[in-house]
């Protein structure tokens, strides 16, 4: 069985490429994963929809999924790829 690989957005449900910036956000219980766009609006629903589901007492890691052509070796939040370059992954 051959596993799909189609991401949807959970925000927009539109298709995320998998060499696009992405993020992930995963259920530690039972391995389930939502994907979001790395634009803005679809991080704000991402961040508001993990605050949720923080609040029902689930564990969830996020992962940040940086474009297959980020030159960053260990690419965060400001990387050189500019991947997840919004207002919500900067302070200052
Ligand atoms: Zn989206
Ligand atoms: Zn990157």
């Amino acid at each position: 069985m051959s596993r799909n690989r189609v991401i949807r957005c959970a925000a927009c449900a539109g298709r995320i490429k998998p060499q696009h910036p992405h993020i992930g956000v995963e259920n530690l219980e039972t391995g389930e994963e939502f994907s979001y766009h790395a634009r803005p609006g679809c991080q704000i629903r991402c961040a508001e929809e993990t605050a949720t589901r923080l609040e029902a007492g689930k564990v969830y890691a996020m992962h940040h999924y940086h474009s297959s052509w980020c030159p960053d070796e260990a690419p965060g939040f400001g990387c050189a790829g500019g991947c997840f370059d919004t207002p919500m992954a900067v302070a200052n």
